[in-house]
């Protein structure tokens, strides 16, 4: 068993190494939003809306366009989220700020022996951390010889010479073997139906080897990279999130499966064929807004209910899905008289989540690190990823199913509250759950709720990780409508008996040290 949680964790620690978010936050401040004063809101039965009322926020989400920090689309989000939250009665609701990063290619393109090869940018190239500017190769690009070292591990680059060229490699995910999962100690598994099958593979877009090639190729002085996506399916538009631990300084594309075969074809033939790689674009400071309210109750202690409202693309699932969730929960609890409110709560919805964790940063800053202990969130309830389950199939098709992707529900809450949690998934009929110890992860989760659980606040996270989710196609239809309202219910219904628990059995196991 320990062997097992081993390998898990060895592989969870490379996802979790880059995920986690930066350190520096810079320019962070609260301010009351602007547009007037809340209207008084008119009074609303405290129910917790239908599945057409929470995909509705979803919709009304994904309408603003790509919700990328500092657009447009992200302030009218944030504007959504605050009205939103008055609307249901939310008081001192306001958005809290701090600085993050744009990050944008203005022209890009891959041609090989003068073929021109369909490619898309590799996101955060060139700058990171703090840096912002201009960045690229200049129209004429870059072209060097194409070094092939497959999937990158470090044997392939000792066997072969890649200074001053361009590496084209494998990105592979790993995918999560669930038997692991379903092995390990205090783990409960919710799959009445029996839809996870024995040596099934939960496919995710987020482990991968790509930090670890990248990292590898510059060391050894490439000029380029080109990643294939090789267990993808039959889409370029792969955008992950700012991973910290990787300073990208070189152009980098992403080419198809399918392009990756017929480039290393060409090569076949051709093996001196040079790659040229034309990459421009800016990296400019953009502000980041959380977006915040309370509801206060009998006592001050307080929960703390939170997703991310920012989205690279439609962002349906990633984290429209979640949003709504926290609306739909604010709409039911907001309308609850204040004596049915055993504790406090805070609502909250950050924002920066793909562009470097700034303004989470800000958030454990002034609610968790910066007050007394008494003053912070009980326990984080974050919600993530309401998910289809879907699959690339032998033609690298992405396949639709009807099953919702195995999700997990990430905690240290004690063991008391845990059992609520377990009892909230199966009396919500949340199947294809795992509830799983959030210590096992180590120092940091693969969740938004990363930094609240390294700030020492116990968490439920809900997290799953569709193949999808990083990509244009995470669009309405890949939500799953069956969970949308079960999931609010069963959240309902764990901070309603959570709130009425004695402090002392909210203690949260401490994430092991070294977190962050
Ligand atoms: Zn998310």
């Amino acid at each position: 068993m320990r062997r097992i949680a081993g390998i898990v964790a060895i592989i969870l620690a490379a996802m979790i190494i880059g995920a986690t978010p930066a350190a520096a936050a810079q320019g962070n401040a609260t301010v009351s939003a602007k547009s007037g004063k809340a209207a008084k809101p008119k009074k609303l039965k405290a129910v917790v809306p239908s599945t057409s009322t929470i995909f509705g926020y979803i919709r009304k989400l994904t309408s603003f366009g790509y919700r990328r920090t500092g657009s447009k689309a992200s302030l009218k989000a944030a504007t959504y989220v605050r009205d939103s939250f008055r609307r249901f009665g939310l008081q001192n609701v306001q958005f809290q700020k701090a600085g993050s990063y744009s990050w944008k290619t203005d022209d890009s393109s891959l041609s090989v022996g003068g073929i021109k090869r369909d490619s898309f940018p590799i996101a955060h190239a060139f700058m990171g951390g703090t840096q912002t500017g201009s960045f690229g190769t200049g129209p004429q690009g870059v072209t060097a010889p194409i070094v092939d070292v497959g999937n990158g591990a470090a044997s392939a680059f000792q066997a072969k010479d890649v200074n001053g060229k361009v590496v084209m490699f494998d990105l592979r995910f790993t995918g999560l073997p669930a038997d692991l999962f379903k092995a390990l100690d205090g783990v409960f598994v919710y799959d009445p139906d029996n839809t996870v099958p024995p040596g099934e593979v939960i496919p995710q877009p987020y482990i991968t080897n790509f930090v670890d090639v990248t990292q590898r190729a510059m060391d050894n002085g490439a000029v380029g990279v080109v990643g294939v996506l090789s267990d993808y399916f039959d889409s370029k538009y792969y955008f992950n999130e700012e991973y910290r631990r990787l300073q990208m300084d070189i152009p980098g594309l992403w080419v198809t499966r399918d392009e990756g075969a017929a480039i290393r074809a060409q090569l076949s033939g051709d093996p001196n064929a040079p790659a040229t790689i034309v990459m421009n674009g800016e990296r400019k400071a953009a502000p980041a807004r959380n977006v915040i309210g309370f509801l206060p109750g009998m006592s001050k202690s307080t929960l703390l209910i939170s997703s991310h409202h920012d989205a690279v693309w439609d962002g349906a699932v990633e984290d429209g899905s979640g949003t709504a969730e926290v609306l739909a929960l604010a709409r039911y609890f907001g309308a609850l008289k204040k004596k049915y409110r055993p504790m406090s709560l805070m609502f909250a919805t950050m924002d920066s989540h793909f562009t470097g964790y700034q303004a989470h940063q800000a958030f454990m800053d002034k609610y968790v690190t910066g007050v007394p202990e008494a003053q912070r969130p009980r326990v984080n309830f974050a919600i993530e990823h309401i998910a289809r389950h879907g699959y690339v199939d032998e033609n690298g098709k992405l396949k639709m199913t009807n099953l919702p992707e195995v999700a997990g529900i990430l905690q240290n809450v004690g063991t008391k509250p845990g059992k609520v949690i377990n009892d909230a998934v199966v009396r919500n009929h949340l199947d294809r759950t795992i509830v799983i110890p959030a210590t096992f992860f180590g120092a940091s989760l693969p969740t938004d709720a990363s930094f609240a659980y390294a700030s020492g606040v116990p968490v439920v996270s809900l997290i799953s990780g569709p193949i999808y989710l990083y990509d244009k196609q995470d669009t309405l239809d890949k939500v799953y409508k069956p969970h949308l309202r079960p999931m609010a219910m069963a959240y309902k219904e764990m901070i309603a008996k959570m709130s009425r628990m004695p402090l002392a059995e909210l203690p949260g196991a401490l994430p092991p040290s070294g977190a962050r």
